[in-house]
């Protein structure tokens, strides 16, 4: 099988003849990305001057970008598809699909060609996230996290040795894991209680962490703790606890409502000694860290969300316009039918827009805080609406554990859970409203 970044690298490589036999709902701009419009949606705040830059529709794609979209998600149909049902009742991650997934180049999008990764940018990251999510949002996740807040964190905060130390692993075979969230420390994230203290030679970790994405899979670990409590979160610090390290243990696996295939962990340090190196970027700068990285991270769970969405209304669209009769018809025919799905339909391309707005203007340099938490917030809400409705629309087929009506459904309630709830979310938007138009 060939590498999708093997197939879209070098990034201004001009499409071939299969690039253009897209998907109807997708439409290749020859732009470069640079030529994106964004929008502000900020106002009275000062942004980077784009106003040289002629504005296209947010949605078109660039030629990598939009192969990446057609490549993703052909590999998600005929590889992840047959597996989605038999991983969630097994709560497991297929193991050969993670390899594969790296085989791919979907583990290390944005990761430099230096260091073993498809070099690409952020977008063709998002649109990897979101093809996967319209198959398994579970898979989705698991590269989410792996890329906007593992690579990421390396590729932003690490310095030249981590970059060579790491990259090249979490590009080619190492999963990766984000590990915030502890037991006492959840929306209020930086009351984290794991510490570290100093070594001769590194540093020692102890305390717990909840929630751990990835944990199962993952040999890389990123792990927040605070080094000065005395400083409060100022203490915060990044450090990276490699599996096998001696006192790190998994505790416990999650039994969950949704995205089952997606490993959830509670994990413990006991006196974990890492060497120097393991620290990422510096001392009580990781509370920094950890907000820049949720900032790009909500959107990829908001392209999650919106491919989940996606595809619980192509399963029962393709069921209601095809399958299924009553009263004579096919049950789409109905009036009553149609408009919810035509309501369903604009709701998932208005999540998309805030998602592909935010992208855009995180790739601009421009300030996208408060455009992330609209495009998390938005998009979770649209994925459970549709993924409810479509459950309704399918009648009892949609009840059944049989296809992924109900799959989707139990899934979508995620995305108003993590990397922020969505109160957190709503209280980000209505801070910087309030900054703007306060006289
Ligand atoms: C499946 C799953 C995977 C996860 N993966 C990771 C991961 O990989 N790494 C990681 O670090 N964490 C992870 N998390 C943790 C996740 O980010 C937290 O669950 C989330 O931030 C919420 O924290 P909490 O669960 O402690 O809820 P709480 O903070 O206890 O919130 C409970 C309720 O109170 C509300 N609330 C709290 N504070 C306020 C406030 N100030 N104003 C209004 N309402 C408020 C919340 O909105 C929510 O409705 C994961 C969680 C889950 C369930």
């Amino acid at each position: 099988m060939a590498s999708i970044s093997r197939t879209l690298r070098p990034l201004s490589r001009t499409a071939t003849a299969s690039s253009r036999l897209l998907s109807a709902r997708r439409t290749v701009s020859v732009r470069p990305l640079q030529c994106a419009r964004t929008f502000v949606a900020t106002p009275r705040r000062r942004e980077a001057d784009l106003s040289h830059l002629t504005p296209t529709p947010i949605t078109l794609l660039s030629e990598t970008e939009a192969l990446m979209a057609e490549q993703v998600s052909k590999f998600a149909q005929e590889q992840i598809g047959p597996k989605v049902r038999e991983m969630d009742e097994a709560e497991t991650m297929d193991p050969t699909l993670v390899e594969q997934l790296f085989e791919q180049g979907i583990m290390g999008v944005e990761i430099p060609e230096e260091f073993g990764g498809a070099g690409m940018n952020f977008t063709a990251a998002i649109v990897a996230i979101e093809e996967l999510a319209r198959v398994d949002p579970s898979v989705s996740v698991m590269v989410d996290v792996h890329n906007t807040l593992v690579n990421t964190a390396f590729t932003k905060y690490g310095d030249a040795n981590s970059q060579r130390l790491w990259l090249p692993k979490l590009a080619t075979g190492t999963v990766g894991s984000f590990c915030l969230s502890e037991p006492v420390s959840g929306s209020d994230a930086f009351a984290l209680q794991t510490k570290a203290t100093k070594t001769a030679n590194g540093y020692k970790i102890n305390g717990s962490k909840m929630w751990i994405t990835n944990a199962m899979e993952s040999g890389i670990f990123i792990v927040f703790a605070n080094l000065d409590p005395s400083k409060g979160y100022k203490g915060i610090t990044a450090f990276v606890v490699e599996k096998g390290t001696p006192g790190f243990s998994i505790a416990k696996k999650e039994k969950k409502l949704g995205i089952r295939a997606s490993s959830t962990c509670v994990l413990n340090f006991d006196d974990v000694e890492i060497p120097k190196e393991n620290l990422l970027g510096e001392e009580g700068q990781g509370y920094k860290y950890a907000i820049g990285l949720l900032n790009e991270g909500r959107i990829g769970i908001a392209a999650q969300m919106t491919g989940l969405a996606l595809g619980a209304w192509e399963n029962a669209a393709g069921y209601v316009w095809n399958d299924r009769k009553q009263f004579g018809q096919l049950i789409g025919n109905f009036q009553g039918m149609q408009h919810q799905i035509a309501q369903a339909y604009t709701e998932i391309s208005a999540a998309r827009a805030l998602v592909y707005n935010a992208a855009r203007k995180k790739e601009a340099g421009q300030d996208f805080v408060q455009d992330a938490a609209m495009a998390k917030l938005y998009a979770s809400q649209v994925a459970g609406r549709v993924a409810g409705s479509a459950v309704e629309w399918m009648g009892g087929m949609g009840f059944v554990r049989e296809g992924i009506a109900e799959k989707m459904f139990r899934d979508s309630k995620i995305g108003a859970i993590y990397e922020g709830t969505s109160n957190i979310q709503l209280q980000t938007i209505a801070k910087n409203l309030q900054k703007a138009y306060t006289r």
